[in-house]
């Protein structure tokens, strides 16, 4: 693992503005990465002969819906492979943040820490508990919350009566912090265990794209209280569509059971359900695909580790990007490549422009969640890192595939660093 230049700031003495003089190098350089495909697309899924078989398996033994035991095995391999003590399998990452806000005790007028650098989804699963998403601050190396300022924003608008903690301004109690590890980078846990422990709030972390990732060799989404991961088709691995809810608490995965079957009563016959629950159970159809390519998630992160280290020593000879590096400490599954460009919205543009242009899909991440028009009222610290680093990010191809091909078809990449 390399952390080399990690918080260098990609400074350049020449005028970054001139990008018609550095843009072409660059694209030269990403080419020498992705390979010669004449469109090479963001994010691919990979589905393999052992998942054909499984859905296949699952059609023929008629347990293709919300009962099965490809659920049940899925569920399994995750509490395995994250080391997590339980795993619920539920139909979308969304549904799982949702199930995991109201097993924190997340309820209408509350208002829930979130990132504003994030996926829609985060605010999403918080406005569908009736709760207020409060947008926090994050930092340039993780591109996660930011704990220090986040502890000194708590300390300043927050008051707690020993019971619970309220937002001084609003008046509203706090309830929950959502870190969300962005493109499979952890964000910095201990300082935010430390935060959510100081004043006393749950931690629910958004674990959507960091399946794969580890913070000093802990598995993400095992250190709140639950975690949600999503297997949707741009995701490191996908179930077509689902989610999974991990937490090593027995009474919580049991809470996590029930509410997203319908808050049924377990019963041979009966129909009694006990609350307002929710469908959300993983179809079997769904597990079975799941089962195929967890299985082969090792090696499909694997690749993209190689993909990851191909464009960091080939783009350390374009010095007006940085490549977005795994921070100290940290294993990331790499779920997402991306750059930080010098020179603002103008030269951000520019490159996404070439990129695209050149067959290279290229995208900015998302618009700060607190600019959207649902989101516009709702309360949030300062936010200047999070807009500097809306206009400087682009993300790069990061397909699993592109990490198999032959250093010998990259020269650029191979010799640098
Ligand atoms: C993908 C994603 C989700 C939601 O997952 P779905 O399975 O698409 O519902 C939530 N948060 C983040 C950060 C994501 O990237």
């Amino acid at each position: 693992m390399t952390t080399k230049n990690y918080f260098e700031p990609a400074l350049t003495p020449s005028d970054p503005s001139d990008t018609d003089r550095w843009i072409p190098g660059l694209i030269r350089t990403l080419r020498e990465v992705v390979g010669t495909g004449e469109f090479v697309p963001l994010h691919q899924p990979e589905i393999g002969d052992v998942e054909r078989g499984y859905v296949l398996d699952c059609i023929d033994s008629g347990w293709v819906s919300s009962v099965g035991r490809y659920v049940d095995q899925l569920e399994q391999m995750l509490v395995d492979y994250t080391g997590a003590a339980h795993a619920v399998a539920v139909v979308n990452g969304t549904a799982a943040l949702h199930i995991s806000l109201l097993l924190a005790g997340v309820q209408a007028d509350d208002e829930v820490i979130c990132p504003a650098l994030s996926f829609v989804a985060t605010a999403n699963a918080i406005s569908y508990c009736g709760a207020i998403p409060h947008f926090a601050e994050v930092e340039s190396t993780t591109l996660g919350l930011d704990a220090e300022k986040l502890a000194a924003y708590l300390q300043d608008i927050s008051v707690s009566d020993g019971n619970e903690r309220r937002n001084r301004i609003t008046g509203r109690r706090i309830a929950a912090v959502v870190p969300m590890h962005t493109f499979g980078h952890p964000v910095d846990l201990d300082a935010l265990v430390d935060v959510c422990c100081r004043f006393d709030l749950p931690m629910v972390e958004d674990a959507a794209e960091s399946l794969g990732s580890y913070y000093r060799s802990q598995h993400t989404g095992t250190f709140g209280q639950s975690a949600a991961i999503s297997f949707n088709g741009n995701k490191i691995m996908t179930t077509g569509g689902g989610g999974a809810i991990l937490t090593n608490d027995p009474v919580l995965a049991a809470r996590a059971k029930h509410l997203t079957t319908t808050a049924k009563q377990p019963h041979a016959w009966a129909y009694h359900h006990d609350c307002v629950g929710y469908n959300y159970r993983m179809p079997n159809l769904n597990a079975a695909l799941g089962c195929g390519q967890l299985g082969r998630l090792d090696e499909m992160r694997s690749r993209k580790r190689n993909l990851a280290e191909s464009y960091r020593q080939a783009l350390s000879s374009v010095p007006q990007v940085r490549w977005i590096n795994e921070p100290p400490n940290c294993s990331s599954n790499f779920w997402l490549g991306a750059i930080v460009v010098d020179g603002g919205l103008e030269a951000r543009d520019a490159v996404l422009a070439a990129a695209n242009q050149a067959g290279i899909m290229s995208r900015p991440i998302w618009d700060l969640l607190s600019g959207l028009p649902m989101y516009r009222q709702c309360p949030g610290m300062d936010l200047a890192t999070s807009c500097r680093l809306l206009e400087q990010i682009v993300c790069l191809p990061s397909s699993a595939a592109l990490g198999t091909q032959s250093k010998m078809a990259s020269p650029g990449a191979a010799g640098v660093g």
